[in-house]
């Protein structure tokens, strides 16, 4: 299998993982946040026996799929959401990832997804609410005890900025080498292209000349001179020019240039 494809396999197989462990985090949060609850330092449990889940229960998708639905503990039936969310995060992550590709534009599509999932989601959630819930939340605003939910807003965000930024510094670089590359490339492909020009004329004509090309917003200009050229010094001379071919481009305001020379001769 080549390289790759297999690279995209992987990328797809991660970005389903990916997917499904926010799809995972979105049901906590989602049911979490309306009755202010801590999303971060609390450990998931059954509703049902309150039993704290472990390692091997919090594998998206899996989990569910293993324990045929039910919780390993009390054996209750877990809600299908659970396992829905998980999957169809998955696949909407996929699905991302194979519109917008692997980029800064995948990241930024994923932070707006996933703060707007949280925010309408809590939101549905909390009309969900048993009266009963309802009233501890208000009790609990009325006693200032905030301070916890917004930290672990604080953090979030913190922790959130420092991925983007990494993952900002991460695509730029990545998109800055392939723009000179591409151009690399563009410019001894038409040094190439021009040398052909200057190799097919007829020798007696063969002089300077200049072409210019446009690829990419960028502007080639290819500067071909001719030179009589001899090696030895002997009766080749006069009958072989040297053709000179430089190119000269500006990427990201960096003045490029790329060349090649080659020699054609009369036939006589
Ligand atoms: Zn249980």
């Amino acid at each position: 299998m080549d390289l790759e494809l297999f690279l995209n396999i992987f990328i797809i197989v991660c970005m389903f993982i990916i997917g499904s462990l926010f799809g995972s985090f979105f049901s906590l949060a989602t049911y979490r946040i309306p009755r202010r609850q801590d999303i971060v330092a609390t450990r998931s449990y059954c509703p049902t026996c309150k039993h704290r889940l472990n390692f091997f229960d919090l594998i998206p998708v899996l989990s569910y799929i293993f324990c045929l639905g039910k919780c390993r503990y009390c054996g209750e039936k877990i809600s299908l959401r659970y396992f829905l969310l998980e999957t169809i995060n998955g696949v909407i992550f996929v699905l991302m990832y194979l519109v917008l590709g692997y980029n800064l534009k995948l990241v930024i599509a994923i932070l707006i997804y996933a703060i707007l999932f949280v925010i309408i989601g809590s939101y549905i959630m909390s009309k969900k609410m048993t009266d009963e819930e309802k009233k501890e939340v208000v009790e609990l605003k009325l006693s200032k005890k905030r301070g916890v939910f917004i930290s672990e807003i604080v953090v979030g965000m913190i922790a959130f900025s420092i991925f983007l930024a990494t993952a900002l510094v991460l695509t730029r670089n990545y998109t800055t080498n392939s723009v000179y590359t591409i151009a690399n490339a563009n410019a001894y492909n038409f040094a190439l292209n021009s040398i052909e020009i200057a190799l097919v004329s007829d020798y007696d004509e063969l002089e300077d000349f200049t072409l210019n090309q446009t690829i990419d917003n960028i502007v080639y200009t290819s500067n071909v001179t001719i030179e009589k050229y001899s090696e030895t010094g002997n009766d080749i001379e006069d009958i072989v020019k040297k053709i000179n071919v430089k190119v000269n481009y500006t990427v990201n305001g960096e003045n490029k240039e790329v060349s090649l020379n080659t020699l054609k001769g009369k036939v006589l």
